[in-house]
């Protein structure tokens, strides 16, 4: 049986403290709710994994990601971080692919290929986003830029590798926009995603892969997207930075 996930993408906010607190107060609160086949992980800001990482150690199936690893092993890349270094301060996952590192740091599908493959070689779990602009939407060409996108950044792995993987849909449209896709619009997308991934590799791998919704998820909207048959949970932007609705985003599982 797949995972349900409840990730959380920090970005780049919240000071050391802030950051500690926020976490501990995640802790605390989702202490009971984090049961089964499910797992809550919180994508922070580096300077704050070797805390969070401590405190992850005593709470039940709560990880901590990084948000960016650098695609070479070590060296003169000045301002970068590497897979190893992030591990080795207790990151389970990283996110890659999101798309404000594909806009604004022009971040390409082959990048991120040599990225996941980094990643997976020290261990760490890429949570790998998808998802198409606004235009790309209206065009109606979607699922085509969602297929190129899997398969120049993922396609190369085998099955063993592809399932340390977790996918992340997120039309670009409602990432911190207040928009979000309807549950038919994101069901229809995980669908097509499960389907590439069944006529890649095959029906199993694709029935095990994690797939989850980004774009403006919230307290509200998080129930009737999380029961669709094909969405395992959401990678969570502006609601992760409270830990009220961060929370009660993770409950909707329980509820
Ligand atoms: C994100 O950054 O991955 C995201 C989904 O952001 P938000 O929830 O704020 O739209």
């Amino acid at each position: 049986m797949r995972k349900k996930i409840v990730a959380g993408n920090w970005k780049m906010n919240l000071d050391y403290q802030s950051g500690v607190s926020l976490f501990s107060e995640i802790v605390n609160m989702v202490k009971d709710e984090v049961i089964g086949q499910q797992e809550v992980v919180v994508c922070s800001p580096a300077i704050h994994l070797y805390s969070l990482g401590q405190l992850a150690h005593t709470a039940v199936n709560v990880s901590v990601g990084a948000q960016n690893i650098h695609q070479a092993e070590s060296g003169a890349y000045t301002g970068e971080i590497s897979a190893a270094q992030v591990k080795s301060v207790g990151a389970e996952y990283v996110i890659l692919g999101h798309s404000e590192r594909r806009a604004y740091f022009g971040e390409t599908d082959e990048l991120l290929a040599e990225k996941v493959n980094i990643a997976l070689k020290h261990g760490l779990k890429p949570i790998f986003c998808i998802g198409e602009t606004k235009e790309e939407r209206e065009s109606g060409k979607f699922f085509d830029i969602i297929r190129t996108q899997l398969e120049k950044g993922l396609f190369h792995l085998s099955a063993e590798q592809f399932g340390q993987v977790v996918l992340a849909y997120e039309p670009v449209w409602a990432i911190g926009t207040g928009l979000t896709a309807s549950p038919e619009q994101a069901q229809e997308v995980h669908a097509f995603i499960r389907e590439t991934l069944a006529n890649q590799y095959d029906q199993q791998l694709a029935d095990d892969t994690t797939i989850l919704y980004g774009g403006s998820c919230n307290p509200s909207n998080a129930p009737d997207l999380f029961s669709q048959k094909d969405i395992d949970g959401g990678l969570i932007g502006g609601a992760s930075l409270k830990s009220r609705d961060f929370t009660d985003i993770v409950k909707v599982f329980n509820s």
